[in-house]
């Protein structure tokens, strides 16, 4: 366990690097162990569903055991750069080094220098082909694996699509071969649904791994509770994946196809167990198009009897843009009603064709004019620039319909 008590009061909210949280995992039973890090600091990558979804998941695979790691702030780095601190994991402070696996999460490209400075930081080298059997496996998943081919020099396989079947079924792959050398575990595992790897794929299409039924898999309702406020500090639940929408744009939108959602009983069950087991009183119905689903109302409806109108925080991350989205968001409004945000993400008609957003001038007055009938007085609206085939009057348009909407 590396030490790192000591430097502690020196950085900048050290809390971070500590672990321990409530619902955190210490497996001291295990016969592979893995590192899964999110390349970005602690308070963002400790929001992302999906790490909250495998770290539960995989940690109840018999004989795997799953740690967190997460990138330095600026000051943690350079304390341990200058004191020779490997990167190192939350749960027991192992070096990265040491795992079978290191996994990182992929959520945006943004983050893959992070990647490529957490193994530097970690001391382990950044090529596949530089690195032998005393190093880990390097394996990468999330959204940007649709594309693997920017970060293929630097991992040895990708899990492309849903990844909880799929990386357990490679954890069990793992646990009944630990005596086989690093090319013959990757050997073992390429026939995986939405397993890509670059050394034995090369060009080869891979098919994403797709979890059939939201309602097979297994619940994650032990979600850490953090010791520090982190973006999205309360519980996550998932209630459907995809997005009937196919805005042209939306990395996810695709990604995430078919939609799926989770039956009322078991999303119902599931935030139950999920607020008993963190003691939140909030939670965050997400999905990519929360009021497209279909049971929407209901499930709410049940919420709010079951747990008290005034006792649990309701949050709809993703709201679609028309007015039964206001109805939705009034429902679960409790208080002051601060702001609406809309996305009409442009200025007009004929972009917003062009990008297939599927709504128009009227759905967006529509909405407009019922979320300030519901006493909304701040309207928030997110536009893109620099999209394909812009032109000055869809700028234009962008000021223009904020005009309109506001006359109105
Ligand atoms: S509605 Fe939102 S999530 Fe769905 S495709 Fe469009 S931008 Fe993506």
């Amino acid at each position: 366990m590396i030490d790192i008590e000591k430097y502690l009061l020196s950085v900048e909210k050290p809390v971070q690097y500590m672990g321990n949280e409530v619902n955190s995992i210490h497996k001291k039973d295990f016969k592979v162990n893995m590192c899964l890090f999110f390349p970005d600091i602690y308070e963002v990558g400790m929001s992302n569903l999906g790490i909250r979804i495998l770290y539960d998941i995989l940690n109840k695979v018999d004989g795997f055991s799953l740690e967190r790691g997460f990138s330095p702030l600026e000051d943690m780095e350079a304390v341990m750069r200058e004191n020779n601190i490997p990167m190192f994991s939350l749960e027991s402070r192992t070096p990265l080094k040491e795992f079978d696996v290191v996994g990182f999460s992929l959520s945006y490209e943004m983050s893959y220098t992070n990647v490529l400075n957490a193994l530097d930081l970690a001391g382990i080298p950044l090529k596949a082909e530089d690195r032998g059997e005393e190093y880990p496996l390097i394996m990468a998943g999330g959204t940007c694996t649709v594309n693997p081919i920017p970060m293929k020099r630097f991992v040895d396989y990708f899990v492309i699509g849903d990844g909880e079947d799929v990386m357990a079924e490679i954890a069990r792959i793992f646990i009944a071969n630990t005596d086989k050398t690093k090319p013959e575990k990757l050997e073992l595992i390429k026939d995986v649904n939405g397993v890509y790897i670059p050394t034995i794929h090369r060009d080869k299409k891979i098919k994403k791994a797709v979890v059939q039924n939201l309602d097979n898999t297994e619940f994650y309702a032990n979600q850490i509770v953090p010791f520090v406020k982190i973006v999205h500090d309360r519980v996550s639940v998932e209630i459907q994946r995809g997005c009937t929408r196919g805005c042209r744009f939306c990395q996810a939108g695709y990604t995430y196809r078919p939609v799926r959602e989770r039956t009322l009983e078991k999303n119902l069950a599931l935030i139950s167990k999920s607020l008993k087991a963190t003691g939140y009183n909030e939670v965050s119905l997400s999905s990519l198009s929360s009021s497209d689903y279909s049971e929407i109302g209901d499930l709410i409806t049940n919420l709010e009897k079951k747990h008290g109108k005034n006792n649990l925080n309701i949050g709809l991350p993703s709201l679609r843009m028309n007015p039964f989205s206001v109805e939705v968001a009034e429902k679960i409004q409790s208080g002051k009603k601060t702001g609406f945000t809309f996305a009409p993400e442009a200025g007009t008609q004929r972009m917003r064709d062009i990008i297939n957003k599927g709504v128009t001038e009227e759905d967006i007055l529509e909405t407009a004019i019922s979320a300030v009938k519901a006493g909304w007085t701040n309207l928030k609206f997110y536009f893109m620039i620099g999209l394909p085939f812009e032109t000055d009057e869809d700028l234009k348009g962008i000021k223009n319909s904020c005009l309109v909407e506001m006359k109105e």
